[in-house]
């Protein structure tokens, strides 16, 4: 039977040798505000966006906030609703300097750090959690609408949807470690769905061919992989 930690383990065989753009060696302040920026856009117009506020050497909190609501929201254009996105920037920089710096708030336990996020004009639980997450290395599992997608068409999921609903799915889902491996390994879990998302199963026409899961997928005319002399595989042939 198809288990979460079995699927986790096909995206890791599939996707773990690619990029992610929040692994690690990524400076924390840029990845909160990559986090705010990739709200309701690609993350291409993101890098769009960073690259001009690394140009203008704004990639830190104090020179951040001593641009003009003019400026800021000039250099933030490319990521779209480029004035609401800098007020929520101001916003999160309110959110540092309450906390006596970046350093410090992202040193506070996760729960905490998550609590004053929401209470963070513009930020919600999926900002909150990437935050935590890729900026703070402390546990927060990420789920979104790329989780839902890839668990809904293996047959799999909370029996409510919402964000909290499919993180404690998730969570539960996977077996219980330490809080240091659960940081990273909540890291991974989010950043192998995406790429599996954004690689093979997409919204449209995925990639079902060169998916190791296709196997158990409930995607009724979801293409399989073709064998090397032609035809294709029956979903038996094939197990994850
Ligand atoms: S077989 Fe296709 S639809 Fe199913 S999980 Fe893989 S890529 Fe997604």
């Amino acid at each position: 039977m198809l288990t979460v930690p079995g699927v986790i383990a096909a995206l890791e065989a599939m996707h773990g040798h690619r990029e992610w753009h929040w692994w690690p060696e990524k400076p924390p302040f840029e990845v909160c505000v990559g986090a705010i920026l990739v709200q309701n856009t690609a993350w291409t117009n993101v890098e769009r966006a960073l690259e001009r506020l690394r140009d203008a050497r704004a990639l830190d909190p104090a020179r951040m906030a001593a641009l003009s609501d003019a400026e800021l929201e000039s250099l933030v254009r490319p990521s779209g609703q480029y004035r609401q996105k800098a007020r929520k920037l101001r916003a999160f920089l309110a959110t540092c300097a309450g906390a006596g710096g970046l350093d410090r708030l992202l040193a506070l336990p996760a729960a905490e750090l998550r609590s004053r996020l929401l209470q963070t004009w513009g930020i919600g639980p999926e900002t909150a959690d990437c935050i935590v997450c890729y900026a703070g290395r402390q546990p927060a599992l990420v789920v979104d609408t790329y989780t839902a997608r890839l668990f809904r068409r293996l047959g799999m999921g909370p029996a409510a949807e919402g964000y909290s609903a499919w993180q404690e799915w998730l969570v539960s889902s996977l077996p219980a470690v330490t809080d240091e491996r659960a940081a990273e390994r909540y890291a991974r879990v989010h950043a192998l769905v995406v790429l599996h998302a954004k690689h093979l199963c997409r919204k449209r026409n995925p990639r079902c061919g060169a998916c190791l899961l296709w196997g158990a997928c409930t995607v009724p005319d979801a293409p399989g992989p073709r064998l090397e002399t032609g035809g294709r595989v029956s979903r038996t042939e094939q197990t994850v």
